[in-house]
């Protein structure tokens, strides 16, 4: 299996040079030349199988050339119950009748990333090793919250490795702060920047393709590569679970083998909606695609109107993880849906940099709108059905989830659609409680994150993830706070170049 990159067709590279790189040189994400396949059988027999099993079992198809060895060195790792507090590592609740959710924050930093996170520093350094690099791996992250605390999860005292994490100053939860300001690790950084997550993203992008800065990582032993989901290593592995909980349905008879179900995928940068893309192209029976957003609803107007228009306020909002207004891996969908045409994808995403605006064409919107439904919804809404959940069903879920649940309700309202349905929970509630127990007590409460942890114990019952009931204890290492223009300075003082 090769890659090519999605402004360059004739970029061609193994999975190692592409995980490695991060992003092509050009400025174009690598996509695999074609999308393996999989059978009914194959997904009957993934059911059986443990999930570190499930997921080798697609990497084999996706990463010819690692070895079964490497696979299995990386999925062992990641995917134990050294790292998850979940023996199946995701679990999937019954909401009510055929509406599952895949909840997928059984890790250490309690939100789907680190599914993700978890393994990517084993495809890293195992790439590295195979294409014979001998160079430090340098991991710039841009976060809304959740990707740079799983990131840095991931990558500490990774050898070979250093990983520099920058946030938006006033756009993540106080919990998210404090998760990275705490963080461990010989190898670590993290930097608050003054400005939003696009800001913080397009000053990584911009460093990371800066001739001049990469000479000088360069003629000092070092290169950069990316744990943002541009990276086909962070995209990969969430392919697996949709997989993975379509099998698992099938085995518990939940559904029949071969039924169609509709995925819901709370979004933000594209990866994890593009993950379920991907899942039902290889063979994964799917009824509708369903694109959920906060008011931040560019992807909504965007899936139906085919008019990316990223020139509007910018809200920041109680599941700030989906606080974005250029999701970057849709260019990966809009390569596919127009066959692979590096031209066209140059000109509209040439046209997003320099207008913050493209259109596409009406054989790709017909395209959107046979496989996609969107939606969106506000704070108050969000807020209003955590409140609902938890009265109805007794189950708490966290503000990105509750978009999703929204806007699936409103879906199941306006088309009469009974399709089961798999939800992706993609964060513990634990991780948002400010919002998540003003949403269910009906009020703002005055107390602090941690008591808020300890009142959430007594009304749910989830348990407390370890991991943030530690983090009282834990000392603040990392104060910076810089100006969007300081951000290269910053990187190249950081590594000592
Ligand atoms: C990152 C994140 C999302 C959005 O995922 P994308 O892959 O960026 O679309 C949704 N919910 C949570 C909790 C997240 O951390």
């Amino acid at each position: 299996m090769f890659y090519n990159s999605t402004r360059n067709s004739d970029v061609k590279v193994k999975s190692a040079e592409a995980i490695t790189q991060g992003i092509s040189s050009e400025g174009g994400l690598f996509v695999p030349e074609s999308i393996p396949e999989l059978s009914l059988a194959d997904i009957k027999a993934i059911g059986e199988m443990s999930y570190a099993d499930r997921a080798a079992f697609v990497f084999s198809k996706f990463l010819t050339d690692f070895t079964d060895a490497e696979i299995h060195y990386c999925t062992d790792n990641a995917y134990s119950t050294k790292n998850f507090e979940s023996e199946s590592i995701t679990e999937i609740a019954h909401l009510f009748d055929g509406t599952y959710m895949l909840e997928l924050w059984h890790g250490p930093t309690c939100a789907f990333k680190d599914m993700a996170l978890q393994i990517l520093p084993y495809f890293l350094t195992t790439s590295a090793k195979k294409i014979n690099l001998d160079k430090k791996i340098v991991i710039l992250v841009a976060t809304s919250g959740d990707t740079g605390k799983a990131a840095l999860e991931g990558f500490k005292d990774v050898e070979g490795t250093s990983i520099l994490v920058f946030y938006p100053e006033d756009g993540v939860s106080p919990m998210q702060k404090r998760q990275m300001k705490t963080q461990e690790g010989s190898n670590v950084g993290v930097c608050a920047l003054k400005g939003n997550f696009d800001d913080c993203q397009n000053g990584v992008k911009t460093i990371f393709t800066d001739d001049e800065v990469k000479q000088t990582l360069e003629n000092n032993g070092m290169m950069f590569s990316s744990a943002n989901s541009i990276n086909w290593g962070r995209l990969v592995p969430q392919i697996v679970y949709y997989i993975s909980a379509y099998a698992e349905l099938a085995k518990d008879g939940e559904i029949e083998l071969g039924d169609k179900v509709n995925i819901v995928v709370p979004t933000g940068n594209f990866g994890n909606i593009l993950a379920a893309y991907y899942a039902k192209h290889m063979g994964v029976p799917v009824n509708k695609l369903i694109c959920a957003s906060n008011i931040n609803n560019v992807l909504t107007d965007f899936i139906n109107t085919g008019v990316y228009d990223r020139n509007r306020k910018f809200f920041a909002t109680v599941s700030p993880s989906m606080d974005i207004l250029i999701s970057s891996n849709l260019e990966r969908l809009l390569y596919l849906m127009t066959d692979r045409n590096d031209a066209v994808i140059r000109e509209w995403f040439g046209k997003l940099a320099a207008e913050g605006r493209y259109e596409v064409s009406d054989d790709v919107k017909a395209k959107l709108s046979d496989e996609f439904c969107a939606g969106f919804c506000d704070d108050k809404q969000t807020k209003e059905i955590i409140h609902e959940i938890y009265e109805k069903y007794s189950y708490t879920c966290d503000t990105h989830t509750a978009v999703a649940v929204k806007v699936y309700e409103d879906y199941k309202k306006s088309t009469g659609d009974t399709t089961k349905t798999i939800i992706a929970s993609t964060a513990s509630p634990y991780k948002f409680s400010a919002a998540v127990l003003e949403a269910i007590e009906g009020g703002k409460s005055d107390i602090d994150e941690y008591a808020m942890i300890d009142r959430i114990a007594e009304l749910s019952d989830i348990p407390v993830p370890a991991a943030l009931a530690d983090l009282k204890n834990k000392p603040e290492r990392f104060s910076d706070v810089i100006d969007k223009t300081e951000q290269k300075k910053y990187v190249l003082s950081k590594l000592g170049v």
